[in-house]
């Protein structure tokens, strides 16, 4: 059988990555992207390959839209020269980085940086990307916890990752007469270099979070990838147009 393929942004580390390990291990091949790690995101290509998938690497800064044109150009070359074939199966809008200020102080390029990096390219990616999908694929946007509770220093994040969540039911009406299901996942406080690693690396932060999560620690990559690809799978196809949490029950 031919495996399906799916695209994933933002995989050269963190939770992309992650996830792009648990689809190959699942016997999916993968075009990841990254922003400026192309060494990493080669690593990332080589670990799949080692997995028995194929794999490529191409590069995207999600904050442009006016380079998407040529991305998706880059990518029917990929999937023409890797696959011989025009249509890729499962999109998972990943990429995205945390900018933190108290809302007093979160200025006006924070705000607009926010919305570049995740509202804004989950919405236009897709939208670009969409007619070289296969009907009956799937696509996965990424949440946060964030938009459920309230943390402080994260409200222009948190407000974008609300927006994912409305434009996800959106998706999800308007791309179903082709048979593709789109949900949100929202992970809860994962353990990655996201928010320069502090909640890997700062112990009371991690102390906190893992005083406020039910089953009593942090998250780690490996409690979202294989999540997200589960949701991938035959099993899960009746599932649409949901916010899926994955945050071992933080600040319930
Ligand atoms: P990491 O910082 O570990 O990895 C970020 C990834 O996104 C990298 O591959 C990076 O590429 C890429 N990236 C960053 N900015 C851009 C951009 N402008 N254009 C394209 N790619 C970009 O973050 P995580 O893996 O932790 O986060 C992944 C997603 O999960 C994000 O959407 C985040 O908001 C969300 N999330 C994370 C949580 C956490 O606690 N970690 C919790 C809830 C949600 P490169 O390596 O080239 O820089």
């Amino acid at each position: 059988m031919t495996a399906k393929i799916g695209l994933i942004t933002g995989a050269s580390r963190g939770l992309g990555k992650n996830t792009a390990l648990a689809m190959a291990r699942h016997g999916i091949d993968v075009v990841l992207t990254y922003q400026s790690n192309q060494a990493l995101a080669q690593e990332v290509v080589s670990e799949i390959e080692g997995l028995g998938q194929k794999a490529v690497a191409l590069q995207l800064d999600v904050a442009k839209v006016n380079t998407f044109a040529t991305f998706s150009e880059n990518l029917k070359q990929a999937l023409h020269a890797k696959w011989q074939t025009e249509k890729f199966d499962f999109l998972i809008n990943n990429a995205g980085t945390g900018l933190t200020a108290p809302f007093a102080e979160t200025t006006e390029q924070i705000f607009d940086d926010m919305v570049n990096i995740h509202l804004k390219s989950t919405f236009f990616v897709t939208q670009k990307l969409v007619p070289l999908m296969n009907d009956g694929g799937r696509i996965i946007n990424i949440s946060s916890g964030l938009a459920r509770f309230t943390l402080p220093g994260y409200s222009a994040y948190a407000a974008m990752k609300g927006g994912i969540e409305v434009l996800t039911r959106y998706m999800a009406k308007e791309l179903g007469a082709r048979q593709i299901a789109v949900n949100t996942v929202a992970p809860g406080a994962i353990e990655t270099d996201f928010g320069q690693g502090l909640v890997r690396d700062n112990k009371d932060v991690n102390a906190f979070i893992a005083s406020q999560t039910a089953l009593g620690r942090v998250g780690v990559p490996d409690d979202i990838g294989p999540m997200i690809t589960s949701l991938l799978s035959e099993d899960n196809r009746w599932v649409n147009a949901q916010r899926i949490e994955a945050s071992g029950g933080m600040l319930i």
